[in-house]
Order: structure tokens, then C-alpha cells, then sequence
């Protein structure tokens, strides 16, 4: 991991994807307080097998209720995913509030782009086998 001033050709990854978080939890808050209906799985439906985001929902909210141990359970994955980027919400809010130098990654050797592809792959199959035997 390399720290470096962001240059002016450079993607604001900070700003972008702390945006994107906040506009989410706004939109989800604006969704509860106007009482919507909670969104169904078409694949569930349709399967009656859970999708990759199956409880991605519950997991919020439980999350959201600070019930951390609920929350995994609802979808280990989502949970992970929203823990991090909680934390990446922290970094970004304070590399931008004191104009700090930013957290990038060097590109990576193909074989080891490769590896993590192929980690990734089994993370998702290994949460969606969770979330059908579990959950089904
Ligand atoms: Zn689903």
C-alpha cells in the first residue's frame, strides 16, 4: 500500500464512494420513514433459493440496532461488506476533512489478480452455499 498526495488527474475514490454511502443511508432512512414496502428477492421468488444478498436487509437492520452477531448471520458477506465500508466511510471522512494523502494500492503482479479473482470466487460461492443451507 503506497500514501500519496492525490493528483489532479486522479480519481477522487474518497469523495465518490463516501458520497455514495451517505446518499444510500439517506435513502434508505427517507425509504423507512415513508413506510415503502420492503423490496423482495425475484430470485428467491422464482428459485426458492436465496440470492447472494438474501438478508442483506436483515443484516442492516440489525446492524443498524448494533445486534453485530444477528447481522452476520444474516448474510456473513454483506455483513463484511458494510463493515468495511464503515471503515473505509472513517478513512475517507478524515483524509478529506485534513487533506491527508490517500491509501492506494500498486497494481498487482497478474498471478497474484488472478489468485484474489479466484479467492473472490470461492467467498461468494462459500456465503451463497451459507445463506441456502441456513437460510433456504
Ligand atoms: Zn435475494
Amino acid at each position: 500500500m503506497i500514501w500519496h498526495r492525490l493528483r489532479s488527474d486522479e480519481i477522487d475514490h474518497e469523495l465518490i464512494w463516501l458520497s455514495v454511502s451517505l446518499l444510500a443511508v439517506v435513502g434508505a432512512c427517507a425509504w423507512i420513514l415513508l413506510r415503502l414496502p420492503w423490496p423482495g428477492c425475484i430470485f428467491h421468488a422464482v428459485t426458492g433459493l436465496p440470492c447472494l444478498t438474501c438478508g442483506g436487509t436483515r443484516c442492516a437492520i440489525a446492524l443498524a440496532h448494533g445486534n453485530f452477531l444477528r447481522a452476520f448471520s444474516s448474510n456473513p458477506l454483506i455483513f463484511s461488506a458494510a463493515v468495511f465500508a464503515g471503515l473505509f466511510n472513517i478513512y475517507a471522512a478524515v483524509v478529506l476533512t485534513a487533506r491527508l494523502p490517500r491509501l492506494r494500492l500498486p497494481p498487482l503482479p497478474q498471478n497474484m489478480a488472478r489468485w484474489l479473482r479466484s479467492a473472490g470466487l470461492l467467498v461468494l460461492a462459500g456465503n451463497w452455499l451459507y445463506l441456502v443451507l441456513f437460510l433456504g
